[in-house]
């Protein structure tokens, strides 16, 4: 096998967890093999649930039929924050992909935001995000668009009575701001949460849940380890955000939901709990963060 092969090839199975968990965040659609593939090998290992996230509202539609289709999938769904800008501005690559309607402007958004709420409303979609604010890929010039499509996102969520799913890449104090205005819905995730201890604490004071990936493994994470270290236990989650953030020894190759055992196994060991009592806390919360 040729060393470019093998960094492509996927992990092998780690040993199954002898308590089952659910993959918190997860794109199905993004991974290579079929759905049933991909739920058996994780079951397989101890991971008996995922939540399938729809990033526009093609990917939405198809989380929450996967979710009807599966009763061990929950759906979430929304415009990622960086598809909220390329709606508005028209973006050739987003309306390529999502049919023939030349599209742009706040109706387009608006149209998109129905779409969304709709899906929201069915009863196997138990999440709607992700959605939130993310200064690393969007510039300046798609700010407004971003936050409006997130303010919109709390609406429905609230509307819904669903948990929402919160995306935060370089925002932090942005997206915390926004949850003061607008009113956090009662369930909270922050996904792939990527704070440091102190905004642990406030996100704890507002009850808000933590989802930890893979990063949480990587050797530079100090600072997410501390945050793991002082979230009260009941507001933690973990998830694989496949096929991105591959846990460590596996970074760069393709992530899947079987891969949950490396992530829990390494925020066990940063907690200094056993493993099974990690898994049982992480079970019990997921099921309470998304109502299923
Ligand atoms: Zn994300
Ligand atoms: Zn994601």
């Amino acid at each position: 096998m040729s060393p470019s092969s093998s960094k492509d090839a996927p992990p092998p199975l780690p040993e199954p967890l002898r308590v089952a968990v659910a993959d918190s965040h997860t794109h199905l659609d993004m991974q290579s093999g079929t759905v049933e593939e991909g739920l058996a090998k994780a079951a397989s290992v101890g991971v008996t649930t995922v939540v399938q996230v729809g990033c526009d509202v093609k990917g939405s539609r198809w989380a929450a039929e996967t979710a009807a289709a599966h009763a061990n999938v929950h759906a979430a769904v929304a415009l990622h924050p960086n598809e909220a800008p390329r709606i508005v501005h028209g973006d050739p690559d987003h309306w390529s992909r999502q049919g023939p309607r030349a599209g742009g402007g706040e109706a387009a958004l608006d149209e998109a935001l129905a779409e969304i709420e709709a899906l929201a409303a069915l009863d196997h979609v138990k999440a709607v995000g992700e959605t939130g604010l993310d200064h690393f890929r969007t510039g300046p010039e798609g700010m407004a668009a971003q936050e409006r499509s997130f303010r919109a996102h709390i609406e429905i969520a609230k509307r819904q009575g669903k948990a929402l799913v919160i995306h935060d890449r370089d925002a932090h104090a942005d997206v915390l701001r926004v949850l003061r205005e607008e009113g956090a819905p009662e369930r909270t995730v922050f996904h792939c949460y990527s704070g440091d201890a102190d905004m642990a604490r406030e996100c704890a004071a507002a009850g808000y849940y933590m989802s930890f990936a893979g990063t949480v493994t990587f050797k530079n994470a100090a600072p997410l380890r501390e945050a793991l270290a002082v979230a009260p236990l009941e507001l933690v989650l973990v998830e694989t955000d496949a096929p991105y953030l591959t846990p460590a020894p596996y970074r760069g190759r393709p992530n899947a939901p079987y891969l949950i055992p490396l992530t829990v196994r390494a925020m066990a060991a940063v907690r200094g709990i056993d493993e099974d009592a990690m898994a049982t806390a992480l079970a019990a919360n997921t099921a309470r963060a998304f109502g299923y």
